[in-house]
Order: C-alpha cells, then sequence, then structure tokens
C-alpha cells in the first residue's frame, strides 16, 4: 500500500517549520527521519496531513558542550548518536542503546528527537533520556519550553509535545567521575523491539532506574532505586516487581516481562560494580 500523503514541504530555518504547522491548522505533521512516521502512512494509520520536513534544519542538529550538560540536537540520526566524541564521552547510556536499536538502514535516518516524539513505549531512547533526568526543549508558536523527561511522556505514542510545537534539542547532565550508565535489554532476534528493557544509572546523588516494553510509557523505578541506595540488591528486585503492571501480548506474558525486569536489574547492578552481566 502506498502512503497517503495530504502534502509536503521543506522547511527552511525552525521558525519556517513553525509557521508551516501553524498554516496547517492542526493536520501539520514533523517528518524527522520518516522511520516511523512514514511506516504508519504507508498503513494508514496516519492520512491526509501536511507533512513538515525539518530533516535539514541545522538549528536541530549536532551535539554540542554546555558545561556541565550536553545539548543534543533533535534531528541527531541514531548511528550518529551512537558514535559521537561527546556522547561517548559524557552519556554513554545513549551511546550504548544504538546498538539495541532496529537495524543499519533505520539507525542511519532515525532520529533521537523523533523516537522521544514518537514515544513508542518499547523503544529506547525514551527510557534512557528518563533514566538520565533529561530535559526536553520544545519550540512552538508562543515561544520555548524545558520539559523535564519525567513529564514529557506521558502515554503510548503520547508527549507533552503540543500541537504547533517541535521538539528542537535534549539536554542531558554529563556523567560525574566515577558514574555508570548501562541498559540491558530481551529481544526475540537482534534489532527487534525489546520484550522488557531496563536503563540504570548509578551516581553519587544515587541510583536511576528506568524501564520500557513493560507497560504505556517509560517508567523511572523510584521503589527499586530506593532500595539500590539502601544497598539491597534483592530488595529492589522484589520491589521493581510491585512497581511494574507489564501488559501481556502475543510476544510476552505480563509474569515473564516482570520476571525479565528483576533478571534486567540483577544484570545492570552487576555490570556498574565490574561484575560479569
Ligand atoms: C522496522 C523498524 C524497527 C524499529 N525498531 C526500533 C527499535 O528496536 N527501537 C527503537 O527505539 N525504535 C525502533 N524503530 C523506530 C525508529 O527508531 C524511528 O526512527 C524513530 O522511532 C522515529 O524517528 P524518526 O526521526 O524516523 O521520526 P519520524 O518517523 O520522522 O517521526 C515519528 C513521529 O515523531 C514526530 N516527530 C519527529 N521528530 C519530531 C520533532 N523534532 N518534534 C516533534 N515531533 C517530531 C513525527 O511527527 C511523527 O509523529 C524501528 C522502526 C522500524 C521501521
Amino acid at each position: 500500500m502506498k502512503a497517503s500523503v495530504g502534502g509536503y514541504a521543506r522547511a527552511s530555518s525552525l521558525d519556517h517549520a513553525l509557521q508551516l504547522l501553524a498554516s496547517a491548522e492542526g493536520a501539520g505533521r514533523v517528518l524527522a527521519g520518516g522511520q516511523s512516521l512514514v511506516a504508519a502512512m504507508n498503513m494508514r494509520l496516519s492520512t491526509g496531513d501536511l507533512l513538515v520536513d525539518i530533516s535539514r534544519l541545522s538549528e536541530l542538529s549536532g551535539v554540542s558542550d554546555e558545561g556541565d550538560t550536553l545539548r543534543i540536537g533533535a534531528l541527531k540520526r541514531h548511528a550518529d548518536v551512537g558514535r559521537d566524541a561527546l556522547v561517548c564521552a559524557h552519556a554513554p547510556l545513549l551511546a550504548e542503546a544504538v546498538h539495541y536499536i532496529a537495524h543499519a538502514a533505520i539507525r542511519n535516518r532515525g532520529t533521537i528527537g523523533g523516537a522521544c516524539a514518537h514515544a513508542d513505549p518499547a523503544a529506547e531512547f525514551p527510557a534512557c533520556v528518563l533514566a538520565l533526568g533529561a530535559t526536553m526543549h520544545v519550540a512552538g508558536p508562543h515561544g520555548s519550553r524545558a520539559i523535564p523527561a519525567e513529564d514529557f511522556f506521558e502515554d503510548v505514542f503520547a508527549t507533552a509535545i503540543e500541537e504547533g510545537e517541535i521538539l528542537t534539542a535534549i539536554t542531558v547532565p554529563k556523567a560525574g567521575s566515577g558514574e555508570a550508565q548501562v541498559i540491558e535489554e530481551v529481544a526475540r532476534r537482534s534489532g527487534d523491539y525489546a520484550l522488557a528493557g531496563l536503563c540504570l544509572v548509578k551516581r553519587d546523588a544515587g541510583h536511576r532506574v528506568s524501564l520500557f516494553s513493560v507497560g504505556p510509557k517509560p517508567i523511572l523505578a523510584t521503589g527499586a532505586m530506593a532500595a539500590l541506595d539502601a544497598g539491597d540488591l534483592d530488595g529492589a528486585v522484589a520491589a521493581l516487581a510491585g512497581e511494574l503492571d507489564p501488559p501481556s501480548d502475543t510476544q510476552a506474558s505480563a509474569a515473564y516481562r516482570r520476571h525479565l525486569a528483576g533478571v534486567l536489574l540483577r544484570r545492570a547492578v552487576a555490570r556498574t560494580e565490574g561484575g560479569k552481566a
């Protein structure tokens, strides 16, 4: 089936993109890497929209060192995130996550901003930015807003981005010395979406644990985090089981996903402590 498109316009600047969205009166759709949007259009899950192509906007690209934080442009492609020297040095969780995302062709086109805006509950980057305590920056007709990652992901494919707004960048705190960041997941085949996945960040200030593919949106496991801060791994695994309500579907049962979450937490902690996963 061919994609159904109402129209297409390539934005020449962020302001132009915002004007195009405003002129579409609710029918505008941002096109970044197209790896999720075009697939949805091919399946007629998205039709009749004006596609506003932001893929060439330099304002939304690149990675910059802003002192205590890294600013990652929304258009940074997955593959480029994985090999960026600043990301590898200061936010290694994001670089590691790239290895789990889809296949090379998709990683070469898909963008980190697109992955976060799309908010697939099984996607890796949303859980990563949640674990890192990132800030999401959006621009819209009434100016710019900064949204904590914890308030950004609202439901399946739903975020705090409002109509006419564009996600422009993500800022993440730079890893402190001795900080450990790891991602673990289980998928049926390499490149498949995970049956369950977990990110662990171990900082001086405490642990941060997020999970993906276990609910309608990425989840910050605050009970498990508190138990890990107290040095109680068994308690953290028990807390995790209590705070997750995963779905059962054709891929895995809720009970299996809950079990996997505990296994992934033990693996992640072993890695942060220098042990074998
Ligand atoms: C076969 C296949 C397997 C995949 N496997 C995985 C996987 O294992 N893990 C994973 O995480 N992902 C996976 N993906 C999804 C892939 O990572 C996508 O690239 C990503 O989800 C969307 O990024 P994009 O830049 O292509 O966004 P697009 O497809 O262009 O857009 C996706 C949605 O986000 C909106 N959007 C995009 N950018 C912005 C922005 N800057 N501001 C506001 N809204 C925006 C669009 O309007 C659209 O609604 C897979 C995709 C395919 C086709």
